[in-house]
């Protein structure tokens, strides 16, 4: 009974002990892993806080990084806007310069000069305006790179303009013994509107490049229409075609990139190495894109579509063109001329210019000399600096149309520079008119003619009286020995 008892206590103890030891060893496992999962959460928390801190100083560097490239950023439009501002004074300045030395080659080509004057002082007229090409050059990169290029289109007539390159580019096609042809097809409009200026400027550099990259052989200046349209007008080809050391294929397309030059050994001619990539923003400008063919060895062809509308002659087309005889005065009473400039040359060249026409010349030196002489001489015009110390032209023009009696004086800006603004501040000032330096001596009579209202008389008239005086003459005398 006994022993029965034990056994069966045993059992039960036995049993109560293994359930405490299993109890007991789960608690420790559970225990154990939620140990485990707490520290792991706590280890991944301090991950994160670490990542979290990492990623802080991260932004913070890129905030750095990003500050630090805006002043750079910042620095380099200044650089950028400096230079640009250098170059637009620079070029000013030099156009100065040069408004002077064209402003007394065309006074003195009115001269009776022998041959041997006339031809070099056309030589320095001809260099003069390359050198006023190369100094818009340089503005006009600067104006491209700011995004300022102005879109200035006029009406012109294209043959005389297409003449006026040809007659520049022969003269260094002679030099170099080449022969220099043109193909004009007669199908060409006679009076289109464009901007004269950049297309004379891309064909003006092609040309050139043609010559210099030339040897032997020659050039040929081809331009024809293509298409024909009675409402938009014509979209001409202007091709440009050499026999000269030509363009490797690797090369052709890099050749507008600024400053590139296919080998040193081949073209040590010296350039600018900006005037393909001058052109080729200017084609881009007028809707089109310089093409290019060549074979080293053998020539090169450069080429170009442009849209040309066709304007109507006009009575205006008619006056201009009868300008290139020489004029030598105008019919009818004494007009008075009034020209404010600060700078005595640019005064001199004015008035060497309009006093052998017969006009009344006054002088003013500055924007208050200007106001003050007007109203002592009341003159039919004043031709007025804009950019003048004390009181600016723009300033000037507006007192001058506040003057009693002077709401209807002609009024006419001139301005070395060639920006836009200038042009519109004129308008908004009050002027009548804009001309721009250097002056041409031809565009200055179209203004004061059309203002003026001036009929001119040329030497041409001068000389056919003279040989119907001498006409008379002689047939007087003839009548007389009959
Ligand atoms: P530049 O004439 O001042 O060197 P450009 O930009 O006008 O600069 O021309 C860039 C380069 O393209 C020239 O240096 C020359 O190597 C090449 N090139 C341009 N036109 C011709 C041409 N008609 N024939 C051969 N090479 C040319």
């Amino acid at each position: 009974m006994n022993s029965m008892l034990y056994s069966s206590l045993l059992s039960v103890l036995i049993t109560s002990a293994f359930f405490w030891f299993n109890l007991i060893l789960g608690v420790l496992v559970v225990g154990g892993v939620l140990v485990f999962l707490y520290l792991r959460l706590k280890r991944e928390e301090a991950h994160k806080r670490e990542l979290h801190v990492q990623m802080g100083e991260k932004v913070r560097e890129l905030h750095e990084v990003r500050a630090e490239l805006e002043v750079c950023q910042k620095a380099a439009e200044r650089a950028n806007r400096a230079k640009n501002e250098f170059l637009v004074n620079m070029t000013h300045e030099l156009r100065i310069y040069l408004n002077v030395i064209l402003g007394y080659t065309q006074i003195f080509s009115k001269d009776r000069l022998s041959k041997k004057q006339r031809k070099a002082l056309e030589i320095i007229y001809r260099n003069s305006e390359q050198l006023l090409l190369i100094i818009s050059d340089i503005l006009n990169l600067s104006q491209i790179e700011a995004r300022t290029m102005e879109r200035e289109e006029i009406d012109f007539n294209l043959r005389r303009f297409l003449w006026n390159i040809v007659e520049l580019i022969r003269m260094q096609a002679e030099q170099k013994r080449l022969n220099f042809d043109t193909e004009f097809s007669p199908d060409l409009p006679k009076r289109v509107h464009s901007n004269e200026k950049r297309l004379r400027q891309i064909l003006l550099n092609l040309l050139n490049n043609a010559v210099k990259f030339t040897k032997t052989g020659g050039v040929i200046f081809r331009v024809f229409p293509i298409t024909h349209d009675s409402r938009i007008g014509s979209r001409i080809r202007f091709e440009i075609e050499d026999t000269g050391i030509g363009i490797p294929y690797k090369h052709q397309q890099n050749i507008f990139q600024p400053f590139y030059r296919v080998t040193k050994t081949l073209t040590n001619t010296e350039g600018t190495k900006l005037g393909l990539t001058i052109s080729q923003n200017l084609a881009h400008l007028m809707g089109s894109d310089i093409q290019i063919t060549s074979k080293v060895g053998q020539g090169t062809l450069f080429w170009l579509d442009i849209d040309l509308p066709e304007i109507a002659e006009d009575e205006e087309t008619v006056e201009t063109e009868t300008t290139t005889n020489v004029v030598v005065g105008f019919k009818g009473p004494l007009r008075k001329i009034l020209i404010g400039d600060d700078r005595y040359e640019n005064r001199v060249v004015l008035k060497e210019m309009l006093l052998p026409l017969g006009f009344g010349i006054i002088e003013a030196i500055d924007g208050f000399d200007v106001l003050t002489k007007a109203a002592q001489h009341r003159p039919d015009l004043i031709l007025i600096d804009l950019t003048m110390p004390v009181l600016n032209g723009f300033e000037a023009i507006r007192h001058v149309r506040q003057m009693p009696g002077f709401e209807d004086v002609i009024v006419v800006g001139m301005s070395v520079s060639a920006l836009r603004q200038i042009r519109d501040e004129n308008v908004r000032a009050g002027s009548d008119d804009f001309l721009s330096k250097p002056l041409h001596f031809d565009d200055l009579l179209v203004c004061l003619q059309r203002h003026l209202k001036l009929e001119w008389l040329y030497e041409q008239n001068q000389a056919d009286d003279a040989e119907i005086a001498l006409a008379s003459t002689n047939s007087e005398e003839g009548e007389q020995d009959l």
